[in-house]
């Protein structure tokens, strides 16, 4: 149902948005998809409230109505529905990493723009997507970068258009990294890291603890919510995603992540796919990581110019070494 309002939007068949307002785009910028949401809350006139926090959840045992509990401008109150959706993501939690200096005014959880950090020293510790996206926008914008990573090679989850760019970055030196890293303490002006026991001062006026973050567990908790003691993702069931613990509960997005919350924007759409191709749906994908798509695909085809250039098997397809050159940049 969604897509099919997306393409209203999009089109603007609705007579309430231009074409020209929202544009069709492969790779929204946060500004371009912040335009797009609001056009979704003013086309479905949607009622937000701003600045309230939820706080708990209750039943009420008369009514079965859920009774959620929140603090606003205007102090606590409480807000009765039928049904509760938790669409709470992960961004407001970073994972911390609990050693000395990580409060320091110049450290940061949260990376936003590069400008200010031009010809600074900046160290960036993680090592999956978001290490990797502003470590390259750093550096393009004149910083001087290093990564410091727990791991000895980058994370498999960053995306299949950075990983190739921040590699090499990597292997011609013009952004420093040191793997299998541990950050022990950050000073004013140094990061402190541990590898294989020998420790080292990696200067640094900025530092961008890119260590990924968590959803608001404590939260789930005092709503009754229970999760999963292993992967943190609160019990639900898969078809309904209403949760296992109160009834007409529900989760939607990053909340259901738990602990990793890397896959959920590349990976999961293949699993999702896969999933509702076994469920008898055929699907016609058209996807630009021809490595994936062939991996999940029975049959796979190349167009040219508008033309079926190949077709077969997409088994076939990924082993033929045409392809394999031309489409998937393997020698
Ligand atoms: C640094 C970073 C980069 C990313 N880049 C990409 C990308 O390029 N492509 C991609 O597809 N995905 C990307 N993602 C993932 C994507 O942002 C998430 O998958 C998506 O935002 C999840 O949507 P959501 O609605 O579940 O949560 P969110 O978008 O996080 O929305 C949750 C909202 O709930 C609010 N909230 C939380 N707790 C409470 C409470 N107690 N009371 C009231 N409100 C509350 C939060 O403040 C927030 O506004 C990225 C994520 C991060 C962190």
């Amino acid at each position: 149902m969604f897509s099919h309002y997306y393409s209203q939007l999009e089109s603007g068949a609705t007579g309430i948005i231009a074409e020209s307002d929202i544009a069709p785009l492969e790779k929204p910028t946060r500004l371009e998809a912040l335009r797009y949401y609001r056009r979704v809350a003013e086309m479905f006139d949607l009622p937000i409230t701003f600045g309230e926090t939820v706080l708990s959840l209750t039943t009420d045992a008369a009514t079965r109505e859920l009774v959620v509990r929140t603090r606003g401008t205007k102090g606590e109150q409480d807000r009765r529905a039928r049904a509760v959706v938790f669409a709470v993501g992960y961004y407001d939690h970073p994972n911390h990493l609990n050693i000395p200096g990580e409060d320091l005014p110049h450290v940061s959880h949260y990376y936003n723009e590069a400008h200010s950090s031009y010809r600074q020293r900046v160290v960036i510790v993680g090592g999956k997507n978001s290490a990797a996206e502003a470590a390259l926008e750093l550096h393009r914008s004149g910083a001087k970068v290093t990564m410091v990573h727990r791991r000895a090679t980058l994370g498999a989850s960053i995306k299949y258009w950075v990983k190739p760019d921040i590699e090499n970055r990597i292997a011609e030196g013009s952004i420093a990294a040191r793997f299998e890293s541990k950050v022990v303490e950050i000073t004013p002006d140094a990061v402190v890291i541990e590898h294989r026991g020998r420790k080292e001062s990696l200067p640094a006026d900025r530092v961008f603890l890119m260590t990924g973050y968590h959803a608001d567990f404590d939260l789930l908790k005092a709503c009754g919510l229970e999760i999963d003691p292993a992967t943190n993702v609160p019990m639900h069931d898969a078809s309904t995603l209403e949760s296992s613990s109160v009834s007409n509960v529900f989760f939607a997005g990053g909340v259901l992540a738990g602990k990793d919350t890397a896959p959920i924007f590349i990976e999961k759409i293949f699993e999702i796919i896969i999933e509702i191709n076994k469920q008898g749906t055929p699907i016609l994908l058209v996807e630009q990581n021809a490595l994936m798509a062939l991996e999940v695909a029975q049959r796979g085809y190349v167009l040219e110019t508008g033309k079926v250039a190949l077709a077969d098997d997409a088994k076939a397809l990924r082993e033929n070494e045409d392809v394999r050159k031309t489409y998937l940049g393997e020698e």
